[in-house]
Formats: C-alpha cells, sequence, structure tokens
C-alpha cells in the first residue's frame, strides 16, 4: 500500500518518491483474455518478442529480479498476459506471450493471438512496446507484424536488440543504426532502437529511461490536468 494515489497528490511527492523503481516490480496478475486484465488505468508498457529472442532475460535484468522472468516462464502461464506492479500505484509492466513456441496446438495459437490483438488494439493505458529482438536475427515476421500494428494504432515503439554482446561493438552499432533507418521510415520520431545485453547488463540505463519517459508523461499530463483544468 502506497501512502499516495497516482495522479491526486504527485505535487506533494518528493523526487525520490516520484521515480520508478524497476527492482520493485511484482508479479500482479495474469489474462487470457483483455476482460481479466487489471483495470485500464494508470499507464504500463508492454514487453513482446518471439520466444528466444531473450525477453525473460531483459526483464529480468531491467527489474533486478531472476524470479520475476520465471513466472511468465511458469507452465500455463506462457501463453497469457502476465502483469507486473512497479513502486508508483496505477503503474505497470506487462510480459505479452512470446511468439512461436512451435509445441502449441494451433487451435490455442490462434485464441492467444485473438486476445493478444485486441489487447494491443483496446488497451487505453498501453503507452508504448517495448520490442526484444535478438541483434543477430532481427525483424523476422513477429516483428514486422509489431511495427505494422505501431503504425496502425500510433503506440510507440522502443526497439530492444538483445544478445549484442554476441557481436563486436562494431558490428552491434552498426545493425542498431540500419534498423533505427528503416524503422524511422515507417514510424518517425515513434520509434526507438538500442543495442542491449542482459548477459553483460549494458543499456539498462537508456531502457529505463525510455520507460521512465513514457510511463512518467503520463502521469505528469494527468497531473496538469488536475491542477489546472481547462
Ligand atoms: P525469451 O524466450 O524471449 O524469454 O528468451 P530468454 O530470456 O529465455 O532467452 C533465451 C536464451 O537466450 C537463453 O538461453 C538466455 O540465456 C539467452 N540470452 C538471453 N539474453 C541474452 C544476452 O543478452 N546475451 C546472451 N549471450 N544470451 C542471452
Amino acid at each position: 500500500m502506497w501512502p499516495y494515489s497516482l495522479f491526486g497528490n504527485l505535487k506533494y511527492m518528493t523526487d525520490n518518491q516520484k521515480k520508478i523503481h524497476y527492482n520493485a516490480a511484482r508479479f500482479l496478475i495474469s489474462a487470457s483474455k483483455l476482460s481479466q486484465c487489471p483495470d485500464d488505468t494508470g499507464a504500463e508498457v508492454a514487453f513482446a518478442g518471439r520466444s528466444n529472442a531473450g525477453k525473460s532475460s531483459a526483464i529480468n535484468a531491467l527489474t533486478n529480479n531472476t524470479k520475476l522472468a520465471r513466472t511468465s516462464k511458469t507452465p500455463g502461464r506462457t501463453q497469457l498476459i502476465n502483469f507486473f506492479d512497479l513502486n508508483i500505484e496505477g503503474l505497470r509492466l506487462v510480459d505479452l506471450p512470446g511468439y512461436g513456441y512451435a509445441k502449441v496446438p494451433v487451435a490455442m495459437k490462434e485464441h492467444w493471438q485473438k486476445h493478444l490483438d485486441q489487447y494491443l488494439q483496446q488497451r487505453y493505458s498501453l503507452k508504448g512496446v517495448v520490442l526484444v529482438m535478438d541483434i543477430r536475427h532481427p525483424m523476422k515476421e513477429f516483428d514486422h507484424m509489431m511495427v505494422e500494428w505501431c503504425l496502425s494504432t500510433q503506440v510507440p515503439l522502443h526497439v530492444l536488440l538483445t544478445k549484442a554482446d554476441k557481436l563486436k561493438r562494431g558490428p552491434a552499432q552498426s545493425t542498431a543504426l540500419k534498423i533505427r533507418k528503416e524503422l524511422t521510415q515507417v514510424l518517425g520520431d515513434k520509434v526507438t532502437v538500442q543495442a542491449f545485453s542482459s548477459l553483460k547488463r549494458t543499456g539498462i540505463d537508456m531502457l529505463s529511461q525510455q520507460l521512465d519517459t513514457w510511463l512518467m508523461d503520463t502521469e505528469l499530463s494527468n497531473e496538469e490536468e488536475i491542477v489546472n483544468p481547462e
């Protein structure tokens, strides 16, 4: 229980209280359809990626919590949308189902693709998507789908090119530049791209800054509405 509400008392918080601590992330709930998701208020950022891209490891690295990613990998939860609370009420991280599990029956795949699609299309509190790709295999079919989806909904996209430790610094940087150029042509200033390594823990600051921008911007705009109602 936090001693302040998200939108009401923001101006009385100290800077330290306002800071998002990603290591405070705690499992909240799993949902297999939109109606099971937490109330669509506040702000959340969703992580997407093909299975094995390194999404769980990236969430682990961000939150400094190995248990968290394991939660989403628990059998039965891999096909669900998993929600995590943060230290500020109303702010959440969301782990979307990994795409491309070979062993999942077609009917089940279709079921969760439909619900995933509804989540992406209709979730008002979704402020940004982090798309995790293996830096050695970027922009596969699923990744193109997510880019198209971001284009149609205008939800901002942050591309995390992970496992950067598998490449030398030069090739890693040139891949990031190439992908950034390619995606900027499609999404303009609604896309950012970075190299990342969960193993070496590089790029975590850049990622958390992007999440802060998405999540805290929402707070500030809500605060402005309360302080200066038009
Ligand atoms: P997910 O299916 O997208 O959640 O992928 P995981 O996070 O489970 O990672 C898949 C595999 O890639 C695992 O064997 C990880 O140890 C490995 N992996 C993930 N991130 C990195 C990284 O930054 N560097 C290296 N070298 N391996 C990684």
